[in-house]
């Protein structure tokens, strides 16, 4: 293991890099989770300021989701395509899944249920209504904590850290958030809770992890690289 100073640095390089890959993460902490989660899917490819007048209009035009649920499609691309033609019809395609999805399984047009809930489960809910990528899940569990003090650091950040050799083997969920305090003086919780659960998702994969695409390998101490010329593969 490198020492504090060094891993520090490593971290920031590595939330650099993710950044760069992945764009900036935003988040409106203070909206209900069903309006973030709405958000989070406006901001795919989006500039944040455009994703928050488009959420804006659709509060202001709509009584509440569930209008918006029986809404035709022409009518809601009447809301969004001003604002570009750049994925409009995908938008509008996964806005209307997640709220048909969360209409069917629940029989409601509102999260706030999930904030009595565990993490896990409020993950698993939000995991099944099929249309939220789980860095945008983790985002929403993170929003619906209390506070970000007792913020969770998902098991992807977990093992891409302790791959990339900046966290030690951890073996519970507090020792994992005070190896990562001691790691940054200003975390920003959403940030990196959503870069790093977007890596271990797409590239830092558990079984096989795709060292021969991943941004991080310069970085990156784990001995069994796969892919990587002069590596075991
Ligand atoms: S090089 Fe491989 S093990 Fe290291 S972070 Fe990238 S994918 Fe994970």
């Amino acid at each position: 293991m490198a020492d504090n100073a060094s891993e520090k640095k490593t971290l920031q390089e590595v939330m650099t890099i993710l950044e760069k890959a992945n764009g900036k993460v935003h988040v409106l902490p203070d909206e209900p989770p069903l309006d973030q989660a709405v958000y989070l899917i406006l901001r795919e490819n989006w500039d944040y300021r455009k994703a928050t007048k488009v959420l804006h209009d659709l509060q202001r035009d709509y009584v509440d989701w569930n209008e918006i649920r029986v809404t035709t499609a022409g009518e809601m691309r009447g809301v969004l395509a001003p604002y570009g033609d750049r994925d409009v019809d995908v938008k509008i395609e996964k806005l209307r899944t997640l709220l048909d999805n969360l209409y069917k399984e629940f029989n409601t047009c509102d999260l706030g249920f999930l904030k009595e809930m565990e993490m896990d489960q409020q993950r698993r809910y939000l995991s099944t209504l099929g249309v939220l990528t789980p860095a945008q899940v983790q985002i929403l569990v993170q929003t619906m904590q209390p506070s970000l003090e007792e913020f969770e650091v998902p098991q992807q950040a977990v093992r891409v850290l302790t791959r990339i050799g900046i966290m030690p083997r951890v073996y519970s969920a507090s020792s994992a958030r005070k190896h990562v305090e001691k790691l940054s003086d200003e975390l920003d919780v959403y940030a990196f809770q959503a870069h790093l659960v977007q890596h271990g998702e797409d590239v830092c994969l558990n079984k096989s992890p795709h060292c021969g695409e991943c941004s991080l390998v310069a970085l990156c101490g784990f001995k069994r690289k796969v892919g990587v010329v002069g590596k075991a593969s």
